[in-house]
């Protein structure tokens, strides 16, 4: 009807595309997703811990926790590492380790662009299609997602624009409305 627009549903998935692949925006649980990988918040210990690091230990079973540990020893921030996705519907766990937010003074943004970056080139790396990642650092590492939702997308923008890469889709995984429309917004002015 002219004048009128549909309703919003947070739930409907917000996309864009950049080169031959798509971002798309989901209001979901992670561990659910049925994809090539996904993206874990990891801490640095690899040890495990809160929100979607638990939810992903807890939903993949044993067998992640084991191979981080006998495959690596811990991961520093702003870097990512891979493994098995365990139970998961989803091939493969990317680990990656974003800033804890002190006062915006301490690299945090570089730190969570360079998570994110290392995180879609081991995708690439494994040559895997589809990824889908959470909002990392955003939860108990306290970096405002309002700072944190268009890095996330801009690095999601120049993966999928690279010369050569396996990847054709990238999914956020979000876990409130709110988060949607705040990188609905950051998607749109990209
Ligand atoms: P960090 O320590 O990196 O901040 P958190 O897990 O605390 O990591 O939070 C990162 C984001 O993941 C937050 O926005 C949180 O709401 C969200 N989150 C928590 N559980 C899930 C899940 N199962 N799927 C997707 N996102 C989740």
């Amino acid at each position: 009807m002219r004048g009128s627009s549909p309703p919003q549903n947070p739930r409907r998935p917000l996309v864009r595309e950049f080169g031959g692949g798509r971002v798309v925006l989901v209001q979901a649980d992670i561990t659910t997703l049925d994809v090539d990988a996904i993206v874990n918040a990891a801490n640095s210990s690899l040890a495990g811990g809160g929100g979607v690091d638990g939810a992903i230990h807890r939903a993949g079973g044993p067998e992640i926790m084991r191979e981080l540990n006998e495959r690596y020893s811990g991961c520093p921030t702003g870097s990512a590492v891979i493994t098995g996705g365990g139970r998961l519907p989803a091939k493969a766990v990317i680990h990656a380790v974003g800033p804890r937010w002190r006062d915006g003074e301490h690299s945090e943004p570089d730190l969570l662009a360079s998570a994110y970056r290392r995180a879609f080139a081991l995708a690439r790396e494994q040559g895997h299609a589809t990824v889908a990642a959470p909002s990392i650092s955003t939860g108990i590492y306290g970096f405002p997602i309002e700072r944190g939702a268009p890095i996330a997308l801009g690095v999601a923008r120049d993966a999928l624009l690279e010369p050569v890469t396996t990847i054709t889709e990238i999914t956020f995984a979000l876990f409130s409305p709110g988060d949607v429309q705040l990188f609905a917004d950051a998607l749109a002015e990209l």
